[in-house]
C-alpha cells in the first residue's frame, strides 16, 4: 500500500524520541481524562468476538473480565476460544504468513506507524480503559499508554534499519548480503499487568518483523488487547496478521504452544508459566520442521540497596516509589530494601512515613497513588504471603486489606532474614521486606542471592561502591541513585536474568533480531 510506504519514509527521517508523559495538573489533561473515563463508563459490559482470519467470531461461551475495583462491575464478556478455534487461529496465521511475510518492511512499518498514531490520538480512552479493567492509577495507565506508544515507534524504526543493506567483510569475486527474514507464526502471550505496553511491544514487534500471530492476551485484562485489535483494523492491516484469541491460558495454552506450525513463543508472565512454556516448546510435535524459540520475560525479586554515603530522603522515597507503584505488582517493583546497619534506622523510619502518606483508594479520582491488586486471586495470595510475613519479620506498616474492591494497604515488614519467604519469593502485590545488611559488601551479596536478576537499585554516592555494583550487582537491568520501576523504551533496554527470562532487552537494538532469522546470500561474480 503506497500510503503506509509514504507513511513509514516520511516517520523514518525523524528520529526515535520517547512520548511525553500527560501532564495531569493541567486541567485541560484533568478534564479529558474525566471525560473519556465517563465515556468508557457508558461502554462497558458488552460482549466481544475472536477475530481469526479478519471473521470476528463469537462464542456462546464467554468469561467476564472485572473493575477490580468494583468487582460486579463487568468491563465486558469474552469468547472462551476451544482448542478446536486454536487450531483454526493458527491456520489463518499460516495462510496469512505466505503473504505477510513478502510485504516490503518499509509497507510493515507503515502500519505499525499508523498505528502508533491512532493510539495517540485516542490516548485518554486507552488509558481509561485500562483504569477500570487492571485499576491503574491516571499515571500508571498514562505510563503504560506512553511505553506502547513508543514500542511502535520504536519497532517500526528498527524495521527500517534491519532492512538496510547490512555490513559485512567484502572479498574479491563475490556479492555477498545479509537479510534478516521473519520465523512464520507466533503465539504471543503478555501478562496483565502492562496489558497495553507488553502486549502491544511483543505484538508488533512479531508483525512488523513479517511474523503472523496469535494473540492471547491474559483473561484479566483481554479489553486493553481488545482495543488494541480495533486500532490494527482501523489501519488496515491484513486480516490474519493478527488473531485475536482470547480464553483462560490453562486450557488453550498447551495446544497453542505445542502446535507443530506455531514457530516461536513470545511470553512475558510468571516464572512458572514461563518455564512450562519452555518445556512444551521444546519438544518436537508430528510434522513440526523446526526448533522452536522461545522468548520468555519472567518474575523478579527486586532490591534497592542504601548504603550509609546515599541521600537518605532519596533513597526512601526511592523503595517506596519501588515497592509500591501499581501496588507492587510490577516485574521491576522493588520488593526488597537491603540497608547497611550504619543508616537502617534512619531509613527505615523514613520509608515507614512515607508508606503511611500513600492513598489507596477510587483510581477514577486523579489523586489516588494505589488501587486495588488485580483480582480475588491475587488479594488471596498476597493477603497469605503477609500472614506469612507476620511471622518472618516486624510489620510496620499496613497489611490490612478493605473491599469491595481487592484493595490492600501498602505493607511493610521490617528485620526480615535474606532467606526469608517473604525476601525470596515473588509476591507481586503492595509487600515489601526491609533486610538489614552488615555493611555494603554484606547488602550486595543479599542482592544476589535470589534465583532471580531482573532489576536492581543501588542508593550510594560512593564512585568506587558504584564500579563495584557495576561488575558484581547481577541484575539485567541495573540503576543507580532512582528507583528500580519506569524503563523507558530506547534509553533503557528491558530484560533479566537467572530466572527471570530470556533476557531479550525489549525496547532495545538487540530485540527484533529475537523475531527474525538471518539468512546469508552469496553470489559468484
Ligand atoms: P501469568 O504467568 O499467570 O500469565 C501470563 C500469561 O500467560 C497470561 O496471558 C496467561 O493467560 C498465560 N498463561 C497462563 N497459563 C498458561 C499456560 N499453561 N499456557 C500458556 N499460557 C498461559 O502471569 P501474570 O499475567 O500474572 O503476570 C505477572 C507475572 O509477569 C509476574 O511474575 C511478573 O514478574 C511477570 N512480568 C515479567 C516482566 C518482564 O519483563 N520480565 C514484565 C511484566 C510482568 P491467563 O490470564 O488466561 O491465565
Amino acid at each position: 500500500m503506497a500510503k503506509m510506504i509514504e507513511n513509514a519514509a516520511a516517520r523514518a527521517q525523524t528520529p526515535f524520541k520517547n512520548a511525553p508523559l500527560i501532564d495531569f495538573t493541567k486541567p485541560e489533561n484533568r478534564q479529558a481524562q474525566a471525560a473519556a473515563l465517563e465515556q468508557v463508563k457508558g461502554e462497558l459490559g458488552r460482549t466481544y468476538p475472536l477475530v481469526i482470519g479478519g471473521k470476528k467470531i463469537m462464542n456462546e461461551a464467554t468469561f467476564a473480565s472485572v473493575n477490580p475495583s468494583q468487582p460486579e462491575q463487568v468491563i465486558g464478556y469474552f469468547a472462551r476460544a476451544t482448542v478446536e478455534q486454536v487450531e483454526e487461529a493458527v491456520q489463518a496465521a499460516t495462510s496469512a504468513f505466505e503473504s505477510w511475510k513478502r510485504v516490503p518492511a518499509r509497507e510493515r512499518a507503515g502500519y505499525v506507524f499508523a498505528a502508533a498514531d491512532l493510539l495517540s490520538q485516542q490516548r485518554f480512552y486507552y488509558n481509561a480503559w485500562m483504569i477500570y479493567e487492571v485499576g491503574k492509577s491516571w499515571i500508571e495507565a498514562d505510563a503504560d499508554t506512553a511505553e506502547a506508544i513508543d514500542f511502535l515507534e520504536f519497532y517500526a524504526r528498527e524495521m527500517l534499519r534491519l532492512a538496510e543493506e547490512q555490513p559485512l567483510v567484502r572479498i574479491e569475486g563475490e556479492n555477498n548480503e545479509l537479510v534478516y527474514i521473519p520465523l512464520g507464526v507466533g503465539a504471543v502471550i503478555p501478562p496483565w499487568n502492562f496489558p497495553g505496553a507488553i502486549m502491544i511491544g511483543m505484538t508488533s514487534a512479531a508483525i512488523v518483523t513479517g511474523n503472523t500471530v496469535v494473540l492471547k492476551p491474559a483473561s484479566t485484562s483481554p479489553m486493553i488487547a481488545w482495543q488494541f485489535v480495533r486500532i490494527l483494523e482501523e489501519v488496515g492491516l491484513p486480516a490474519g496478521v493478527v488473531n485475536f484469541l482470547t480464553g483462560s491460558g490453562s486450557t488453550i495454552g498447551d495446544a497453542l504452544i505445542e502446535h507443530p506450525q506455531v514457530r516461536f513463543i513470545a511470553f512475558t508472565g510468571s516464572r512458572d508459566v514461563g518455564l512450562r512454556i519452555n518445556q512444551l516448546a521444546a519438544k518436537p510435535h508430528k510434522g513440526q520442521r523446526w526448533i522452536k524459540r522461545t522468548i520468555l520475560e519472567m518474575g523478579g525479586k527486586d532490591a534497592v540497596v542504601v548504603d550509609e554515603t546515599a541521600d537518605l530522603d532519596a533513597a526512601a522515597t526511592g523503595i517506596v516509589a519501588s515497592a509500591f507503584g501499581f501496588q507492587g505488582q510490577k516485574c521491576s517493583a522493588g520488593s526488597r530494601a537491603i540497608i547497611v546497619d550504619a543508616v537502617y534506622d534512619q531509613v527505615m523510619q523514613k520509608v515507614v512515613e512515607k508508606t503511611k502518606q500513600l492513598t489507596v483508594g477510587d483510581v477514577t479520582q486523579p489523586e489516588t497513588y494505589m488501587g486495588p491488586v488485580v483480582d480475588e486471586n491475587a488479594m488471596k495470595k498476597i493477603s497469605e504471603y503477609i500472614e506469612v510475613g507476620k511471622g518472618e519479620g516486624q510489620l510496620v506498616a499496613g497489611g490490612g486489606h478493605h473491599g469491595p474492591g481487592y484493595f490492600i494497604e501498602p505493607t511493610v515488614f521490617a528485620d526480615v532474614d535474606p532467606h526469608a519467604r517473604i525476601a525470596q519469593e515473588e509476591i507481586f502485590g503492595p509487600v515489601l521486606a526491609v533486610i538489614k545488611a552488615k555493611d555494603f559488601d554484606d547488602a550486595l551479596h543479599i542482592a544476589n542471592d535470589t534465583e532471580y536478576g531482573l532489576t536492581g537499585s543501588l542508593y550510594s554516592l560512593d564512585p568506587q561502591r558504584i564500579e563495584r555494583a557495576k561488575q558484581e550487582y547481577h541484575v539485567g537491568n541495573l540503576y543507580f541513585n532512582r528507583k528500580s520501576t519506569g524503563a523507558l523504551v530506547g534509553v533503557h533496554p528491558f530484560g533479566g536474568f537467572n530466572m527471570s527470562g530470556t533476557d531479550s532487552k525489549a525496547g532495545g537494538r538487540d530485540y527484533l533480531l529475537l523475531f527474525t532469522q538471518a539468512k546469508a546470500i552469496s553470489a559468484k561474480k
